[in-house]
């Protein structure tokens, strides 16, 4: 189900698509330019490192676990900071990113799943190259894989003003995502040069990391790795993303438990944003943990989210 936008708008949002995969992937080339002529501090790779974990955190923990999957319950000011968190990774608004996920789970891998490499996927080497190109980016420029309609997948969201001040602030969060580091780079060298390089490292450098593992969720970890579980789709568990995309690389598990908070299940299927739950919830800011332990069976789509009316 899809609704229509006006011309403007959806002109608008074309731009700043464009800028959002784009921009980043210039500021990678910018930097290592800066780097090589010497322009380099090791405090912009530790900039870099803590708002990769913060807004990782925010699309693992808060944007997939916690609004879309509800697997777990959460105080009013950790939902809010997870909101922001992810609204900062700049990867859409939170009420559509939680639809469009939905969908993703509703239809994987087949025709309405936004972002399938396998669905209507074309003989041959170039058909798989543009089938996986198509999942991880490509999607994004197609209106019948961004036109999730958000009242179908996300009718809980709108009733929530949490996650509706959230969504509609999103703007104000992606900005404040490129102009906190650069502000944390003025403040630790005075002057523009502290300030660009505060921004093309935690900023730009930083986002253009946080989309690619994200995608690759999406495209790599429904091509490359193994199935412990037999799911209806062609999830993987991709140990490279289970390190890289904070624990959601192992998507097979995921798919089996949608719900479950823990998608690291073995012990050795390393699980960053597990860890970081499971601390939220020792502090008694996070609760009711959903676990597929001691559940044999797996789980129905309609099972994963609160209102499933799809
Ligand atoms: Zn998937
Ligand atoms: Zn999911």
């Amino acid at each position: 189900m899809v609704h229509v936008r006006s011309k403007p708008l959806s002109f608008l949002l074309f731009i700043s698509k464009i800028l959002v995969i784009f921009l980043p992937p210039i500021g990678i080339v910018v930097a290592m330019v800066l780097m090589w002529g010497g322009l380099f501090r090791w405090t912009d790779l530790l900039l870099f490192v803590a708002l990769y974990l913060a807004t990782g955190f925010g699309i693992t923990v808060g944007f997939h676990r916690y609004f879309t999957h509800r697997s777990f319950k959460a105080n009013p000011f950790v939902a809010w900071l997870l909101g922001i968190l992810g609204s900062m990774a700049i990867e859409g608004p939170l009420d559509w990113w939680v639809a469009t996920h939905r969908r993703h789970h509703r239809h994987s891998d087949h025709d309405l799943d936004p972002h399938s490499p396998h669905a209507g996927r074309m003989p041959g080497w170039m058909g798989f190259f543009k089938a996986f190109l198509h999942a991880h980016v490509g999607w994004s420029f197609r209106n019948d894989c961004t036109n999730t309609e958000i009242r179908r997948f996300a009718p809980d969201l709108l009733k929530d003003p949490v996650s509706v001040r959230i969504s509609r602030l999103f703007p104000l969060w992606a900005i404040a995502g490129l102009l906190l580091p650069a502000a944390a780079g003025w403040a630790m060298e005075p002057g523009w040069r502290g300030a660009l390089l505060g921004f093309l490292w935690g900023g730009l450098v930083r986002v253009f990391m946080v989309h690619h593992t994200t995608w690759s969720v999406n495209s790599a970890c429904h091509l490359w790795g193994t199935r412990d579980h037999e799911t209806e789709d062609q999830s993987r568990n991709n140990i490279l993303f289970g390190f890289l995309a904070l624990g959601e690389g192992w998507h097979n598990n995921h798919h089996a438990f949608p719900s479950s908070a823990r998608h690291g299940l073995k012990w050795w299927q390393f699980d960053a944003s597990w860890i970081v739950i499971r601390v939220l919830c020792l502090f008694g800011l996070v609760s009711d943990l959903k676990t597929p332990r001691g559940s044999s069976r797996r789980e129905s789509v309609a099972e994963s989210w609160p209102d499933a009316s799809v």
